[in-house]
């Protein structure tokens, strides 16, 4: 049977733009179908304008201690819709980049939502069907919102770039990267922030001890973090307010609610399960290592698989789909030894096990080195917050199998010190390392 196209990517986001324009280079037919932006939610409502947001919270501590060094700033002010409008401008000039990589790749995008209709076919939300040899699933996630009375008068991380202005009072619920991001986001721009979780543990999968220096810093910034929050319902008062009811917590009046209560991987109404596609208890698609699904002719890579949800695992996942599948060149992705940061204030950093996960495979064998540091910058402006960066090693050669840092600049820092660790290193190799003085990284190569 002739097919319209080799392959067809349903979603243009990380994983679904690397994979289309890799099999286009393999010489491969390739359509993709967007039904909101080129780009995704790395791009357009994720990681790049949250990190312009981070990048612009961050003149709140400098202004402020500008006068350490000498400046005198007067009259500095926020303007919330200026630095809006720029971030939305850049992101489109990003999507722009995007399309016009997929336009060179002669890859053919149809702005529209589309469904698998069957193993080879794919149905577009104007109900015009087209065949394709391969189907890619690269739908990415959904935030999630809990389901209790009244989450509909909270907003999500999709929304919260589009402000129309500032809330006086926000109220972010959730534990993991993005509450913990945007608590800092907002605080900088004067937002009095409460940070609720469910739970009795913030950012899981990260070191524990660093995860609490961050809870203490985040508290002496003046934001109210609460744990063991149960959410009962959310409702509008007569002033306007929203009020949120935490059970035995009380309640919290506010101006906003964001919902960072995790993300849920994109597959409802995608025809998956009539095609035969096996998805999880989650509603994540099932794949081998090779990214492909319980139907021969159907894959999927990215957040939609819920393996491990950043944009460079997506990206990498597209690269080997492409790479195996139209390259002749097969690949896998290799998940250890994933760097992964928090851009929290300050932010935090990590690869490898933590120090938990590392006594859990080594026992006694597990040494740990500590930095607990004051950042030059921060000893001349006087602000008391200070640094840890931890480094686990294992086995009598002093391994390292995890390195774990906060403090800022630290996921600039670990990007690099992550090579050491993936490449095996051990101790000694930092320690015989020269340190760079004056900086913060040399703590890695001076740990006692
Ligand atoms: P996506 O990029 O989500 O792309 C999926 C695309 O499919 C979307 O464009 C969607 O519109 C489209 N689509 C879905 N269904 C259909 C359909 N039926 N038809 C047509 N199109 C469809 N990751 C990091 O690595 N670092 C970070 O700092 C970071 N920050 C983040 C901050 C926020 C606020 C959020 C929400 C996410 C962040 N992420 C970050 C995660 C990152 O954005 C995702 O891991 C990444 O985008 C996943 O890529 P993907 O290709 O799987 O899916």
């Amino acid at each position: 049977m002739a097919f319209e196209f080799d392959l067809f990517v349903i979603g243009a986001g990380s994983g679904g733009v690397r994979a289309a324009r890799i099999a286009a280079q393999h010489g491969a037919r390739v359509a993709v179908a967007e039904e909101y932006r080129v780009g995704g939610t790395c791009v357009i409502r994720g990681c790049v304008p949250k990190k312009m947001l981070v990048y612009g919270a961050h003149f709140a501590e400098d202004l402020h201690e500008a006068a350490s060094f000498g400046w005198d700033i007067d009259g500095a002010r926020f303007d919330w819709a200026r630095l809006r409008d720029l971030v939305q401008k850049d992101v489109s000039r990003l999507e722009g980049l995007y399309t016009q990589g997929l336009d060179n790749n002669r890859v053919t995008i149809f702005g529209e939502r589309a469904t698998i209709d069957g193993p080879n076919t794919l149905r577009f939300a104007s109900g015009r069907t087209v065949t394709a040899q391969v189907i890619l699933v690269a739908t990415g996630a959904w935030p999630a919102r809990p389901d209790i009375p009244g989450a509909e008068l909270g907003i999500t991380s999709n929304e919260i770039f589009h402000l129309e202005a500032l809330p006086r009072r926000a109220l972010i619920a959730g534990a993991g990267y993005i509450a913990n991001e945007f608590a800092g986001i907002l605080h900088a721009f004067g937002v009095d922030v409460t940070l609720v979780t469910r739970g009795d543990r913030m950012l899981r999968g990260y070191d524990e001890e660093i995860v609490d220096h961050l809870v203490d810093l985040t508290r002496k910034k003046g934001i109210d973090v609460r744990f063991n929050f149960p959410l009962q319902s959310v409702s509008r008062s007569t002033n306007g307010s929203i009020v949120v009811d935490g059970g035995g917590q009380g309640l919290i009046e506010t101006d906003m609610v964001l919902w960072a209560t995790g993300r849920i991987p994109k597959t409802s109404g995608l025809g998956l399960e009539a095609a035969g596609v096996a998805l999880d208890s989650a509603g994540a698609v099932m794949v081998d290592a090779r990214n492909q699904s319980s139907v021969a002719s159907i894959y999927a890579v990215g957040d939609v698989t819920n393996r491990v949800q950043l944009t460079p695992v997506a990206i990498r996942e597209g690269h080997a789909f492409a790479d195996t599948v139209f390259g002749n060149v097969p690949r896998t992705v290799d998940y250890r030894a994933i760097p992964t940061a928090v851009f929290s204030s300050p932010p935090i950093a990590g690869v490898g096990l933590t120090e938990a996960q590392a006594r859990a495979e080594f026992g006694d064998a597990v040494k740990v080195y500590r930095s607990d540091f004051r950042p030059m910058k921060n000893v001349v402006s006087g602000r008391q917050e200070r640094g840890l960066y931890k480094m686990i090693t294992a086995g009598s050669d002093e391994k390292v199998v995890g390195l774990h840092l906060i403090g800022p600049d630290s996921s600039e820092i670990l990007q690099a010190a992550a090579i050491a660790v993936k490449a095996g290193l051990t101790k000694s190799a930092f320690d015989d390392t020269v340190a760079l003085h004056p900086s913060m990284a040399e703590e890695l190569v001076l740990l006692k």
